[in-house]
């Protein structure tokens, strides 16, 4: 034998036995590590056997023969285990031993990949099954399927499109049309064996082959089509969406047929041993009798309950009476109790075994029950949280266990309102645009922003929005665009403020002038009743009732639960005291980041910032400042009011002064009049203010260092608004953050102004507040040198937006035109915008954390970046020590789970690495005294259990008894070199 010695490629399982387990889910794929796993803990499982992923993966890389040589053995020697275990021979006329052939990936994939059922099956041995069970329908039952599935799925017989019907489905319908009945199992058996032979024929005519009679040659086809199905464009695509590499490949196992087709004490079905839409603690599913497969979601029949109660449920739901749903639909409870008992026993095991709600698959055969697949079963945001609070109660996970396994972003699903479950029913979808920012709102159409206001529940409804909608989308339920897509101003806009907005639903048809919506053919004035739902796109007709967001409950306890075991804390972007009072509801430790320029756009003071643009002189600009003062004092008490007793960060001013300038000839116009110069002057000066790179231009700590006026307006208003809340009582903590250093003098320049404007102001008000100054790191020179910025700031926060935008020198803007494809093309794995670079622009905030903390042991650290509410990202701020991340209000919960998570995994990492040490620093010792190595590392490992008791206390102990341990040690060697 060439092949390289001796790499296993297949693995056994049967009669409560198994090669492979749960944890080998990598190379065995989930269905087939489970199948192994099911085995080991005694439930029955029909014997088989998983070809490993590996050989998917050598198979797309060296081809067929290469695949087949490499685990012939091996597969005919799973064939003879399972042969031994049932008792039957492969290929065998009297007593053919039948398999069936499925793919199964280490993340599930369900439907993507194919299956083939009742392989073996051919003239001969289709007789022999017929003998030997007795059962002659149910043998041919079973050969007419087998030949449909292989031609499918291995012969290519499969339509490509969808809309295309199914060559065998179309035979299937003549006969059943030719015999005058309309269920499948109406069929004689004479119809079924006219099937195969015509199926057959089918097969003859469209591929040019003959229907393979020799099992092996079925067996082989099966196992690569199932590789080959690894590379299908439905599996391709799921795994895009699903962010699977396409290295993983899939497994193949094959294992022994049973029958739930044998007749009226056989049955098929799925089973979920929690409600996977609601988490409720109720066993529940659906069987069909005399089926197989596929067949309970095929939709062929109407499938049964498992439960008497779940039974009854659905009756209610379907409007059936009880005595048409006892007579017609009983529940597996009922028609087979002994069967539904061992069921019942065997998921309740499963799911205690998993720790987790379990999703399955079963199959009576003649009165015995067969398991066939068990998985973590998918659930909604909703389930997953009352599932894992309620398992944490049960005592099956411990509190770690139960925060780990809520997936953060998930829980966006219940941050906003959904549409009452009953009003929804008969609701009508009128059109569809995109899901711009989730949740469900109901209210009366209304066209302009300032009319918002008009009805207690309005939707604003317009072509697109502008920055002077803003105030009417903030007082509307929802918004609703004809025109731009998902990063349209609507939609930005929008999830911003958490507001639900359906954007871009290009066949609305919207006249201003008539104040009218056309959808659908159906016209909408102002005032009538429409409703969205910003998850999906829909609009509906009519006002359907919405029920808020549950934030107490099962989500407050999990968030309790995630402070408990988090260090970072969560703090938000918030511009408004709206904003941080969402924020603070949904648990904001303080703001991260207020961003002052935000505070200009509105009517009164964009003009007084236009006018400070504009002037000529600083004395023309202080004049303009002069005007702002009292306006953002006013802003700031309402921000650090709402804010109360936290910390919040204020940015000084930061974008490039062109974005304030009026660009119209009307503004022009109008601020010519108000400031007393010509339209020409100021033409000319919004030209002067014109920039190549405005992003790299005259923006952030370079407009405070060339206008320090500016610098001093926005330290005064800050302070001052501080101390007018000091005499209401009020706590304030102001954390005045300057943005875009690069260098240590920008900063100290800067520091400088700030400190001498706020003991001015002190003086003035006899009184005094704690405040901060610190800066963002935000350009790569900076974070280079924070050691010498850190000589300035009290604290940092990463500014990883731009950060990302300079490491990268991608302009964010502009990124839309390459980044997609940069993404499918594999140049980057993930948008850096949206996940954290750690390899590169972690690289700097590392080393800016490590130099910050030289110079500032205690310099406070913190993200204010759109990663900060991102969980891989969070995870990477907690490995530095980061002190806090800020995110958007809505992420805020997401951001809290993701910091709790992240600590709880570090904590183990961390433990691990100090036993590592431990095991290094007493194998050197060994070393020293010539001890024997494996009695250390016994005392090692030992002391390696008790770590893993938790608490880093206990490491901390372990490692200075260890340090005790050492000393000793040396003490001894000293003596025994004596
Ligand atoms: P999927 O991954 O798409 O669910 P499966 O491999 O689980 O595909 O198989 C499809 C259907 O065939 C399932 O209902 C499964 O229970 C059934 N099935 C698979 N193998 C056998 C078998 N050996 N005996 C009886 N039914 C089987
Ligand atoms: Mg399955
Ligand atoms: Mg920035």
């Amino acid at each position: 034998m060439a092949k390289d010695k001796k790499q296993k490629n297949v693995y056994l399982f049967g009669n409560k036995k198994a090669e492979g387990n749960t944890t080998m889910k990598n190379l065995l794929g989930g269905k087939g590590a489970n199948l192994a796993e099911m085995n080991l803990i005694g439930v029955p499982v029909p014997p088989g056997f998983t070809i490993t992923t590996e050989v998917c993966t050598a198979y797309n890389e060296k081809g067929k023969e290469y695949a087949i040589d490499l685990i012939k053995d091996e597969v005919e020697a799973g064939v003879k285990s399972i042969e031994d275990i049932m008792g039957t021979k492969f290929g065998d006329r009297e007593n053919p031993c039948l398999v069936s052939v499925r793919s199964g990936a280490r993340a599930s994939m369900p439907g993507m990949m194919d299956t083939v059922l009742n392989l073996g099956l051919n003239d001969t041995a289709v007789e022999g099954i017929a003998k030997k069970s007795g059962n002659e329908r149910f043998a041919w039952d079973s050969y007419r399927r087998f030949v449909q599935m292989y031609g499918d799925v291995v012969m290519g017989m499969k339509p490509e499109s969808k809309e295309d019907i199914d060559p065998f489905e179309e035979i299937i319908e003549k006969i059943k049309e030719e015999k005058g009945v309309k269920d499948d199992n109406d069929l004689t058996v004479a119809d079924l064996k006219d099937m195969v032979v015509r199926f057959k024929s089918a097969v003859k005519d469209q591929t040019g082959q003959d229907f393979p009679e020799d099992p092996w040659e079925q067996l082989w086809g099966s196992i690569m089509a199932v590789f080959d199905s690894w590379m299908n464009d439905r599996a391709i695509l799921y795994r895009k969406l699903e962010n699977i590499p396409a290295e993983w490949g899939t497994a193949v196992n094959v294992q022994a047929m049973v029958y739930g087709n044998m007749g009226s004490n056989s049955a098929t079905g799925v089973a979920f041993s929690r409600d996977a839409a609601t988490g409720e603690n109720i066993f529940n599913g659906e069987y069909l009798i005399d089926a197989q497969g596929e067949d309970v979601v095929a939709g062929i029949r109407t499938p049964q309950e498992i439960t008497i109660e779940g039974s009854k449920r659905w009756a209610v739901l379907a409007n059936v009476t009880e005595e048409e749903r006892a007579a017609k639909y009983p529940s597996l409870e009922e028609t087979m109790p002994e069967i539904y008992k061992e069921l019942n026993e065997i998921q309740k095991n499963l799911e205690l075994h998993y720790k987790d709600m379990q999703d399955m698959e079963f199959t009576i055969q003649d009165g015995k029950l067969w398991m066939l697949q068990t998985r973590n079963g998918k659930r909604t945001g909703g389930a997953m949280v009352k599932i894992a609070m309620d398992m944490l109660k049960e005592g099956m996970l411990t509190e770690k266990e139960a925060l780990l396994r809520v997936e953060p972003n998930k829980l966006d699903e219940l941050l906003h309102p959904v549409f009452d479950k009953k009003a929804i029913g008969n609701a009508n979808v009128v059109i569809k645009g995109l899901p711009a920012s989730p949740g469900a709102s109901t209210g009366q159409v209304v066209f302009f922003a300032d009319e918002c206001d008009k009805y207690e529940n309005s939707i604003l409804v317009r072509i697109e929005t502008s920055p002077e909608d803003l105030e009417g989308m903030n007082i509307a339920n929802g918004i609703l665009t004809a025109r731009g897509g998902m990063t349209s101003h609507a939609a930005v806009v929008a999830r911003g403020m958490g507001k639900c907005c359906v954007s871009g639903a290009g066949s609305a048809k919207i006249d201003y002038k008539t104040r009218t919506l056309v959808a659908d053919g159906k016209e909408f004035k102002e005032g009538d009743w429409i409703s969205l739902n910003g998850s999906t796109g829909e609009v509906y007709e009519g006002k359907i009732d919405t029920i808020d967001p549950e934030l107490s409950g099962y989500f407050g306890e999990l968030m309790t639960l995630a402070d408990k075991h988090s260090v970072m804390l969560v703090r938000t972007n918030a511009d408004t005291p709206h904003d941080s009072k969402v924020a603070r509801d949904f648990g904001a430790q303080g703001i991260g980041l207020c961003r002052t320029e935000h505070m200009f756009f509105e009517e009164d003071k964009i003009r007084a910032m236009r006018e400070m643009i504009l002037a000529d002189d600083e004395a023309g600009r202080r004049e303009a400042l002069d005007k702002l003062l009292p306006l953002q004092r006013t802003d700031f008490e309402g921000i650090f009011g709402a804010m109360h007793d936290l910390p919040v960060t204020v940015r000084l001013l930061d974008p490039p002064l062109h974005e304030f300038v009026p660009h119209e000839e009307e503004n022009q116009a109008e601020m010519a009049k108000e400031m007393g110069i010509s339209v020409e002057a100021i033409k000319q000066k919004v030209e002067d203010l014109h920039e190549f790179n405005p992003m790299l231009g005259h923006r952030g700590c370079r407009l405070g260092n060339t206008y320090p006026e500016i610098t001093e307006m926005q330290a005064r208003a800050i302070i001052e608004a501080c101390l007018n809340l000091k005499e209401k009582g009020i706590t304030t903590k102001p954390e005045i953050m300057v943005p875009l250093t690069g260098t240590k003098a920008e900063m100290k320049m800067q520091e400088k102004i700030v400190r001498t404007t706020v003991e001015k102001v002190f003086e003035e008000r006899n009184d005094s507040i704690d405040y901060m100054v610190g800066t963002m790191i935000e350009v790569p020179r900076a974070a280079l040198t924070a050691d010498e910025m850190a000589e300035s700031a009290e604290f940092f926060s990463f500014g990883t937006n731009d950060l990302t935008q300079m490491t990268f020198g991608y302009s964010r803007d502009d990124a839309g035109k390459f980044l997609p494809i940069y993404l499918d093309k594999g140049l980057l794995d993930n948008d850096p915008f949206q996940a954290l670079d750690q390899t590169g622009v972690g690289s700097l905030m590392k080393i800016a954390v490590e130099k910050g903390r030289k110079t500032r042991p205690n310099i406070k650290i913190g993200i204010c970046g759109e990663h900060g509410g991102e969980p891989s990202s969070v995870e990477f701020c907690n490995t530095l020590g980061f002190n806090y991340v800020s995110c958007s209000p809505f992420r805020v919960p997401i951001a809290r789970l993701a910091a709790a998570q992240a600590n709880i995994k570090q904590a183990t990492w961390d433990k691990d690495k100090a036993v590592d040490q431990l095991k290094d620093s007493t194998k050197n010792v060994g070393d020293v005294l010539g001890v024997e190595f494996t009695e250390l590392e016994k005392e090692a490992r030992k002391a390696a259990k008790v770590a893993h008791k938790e608490t880093e206390k206990e490491i901390k102990r372990l490692q200075s008894e260890a340090k005790e341990v050492l000393k000793k040690l040396k003490k001894e060697l000293k003596n025994f070199k004596k």
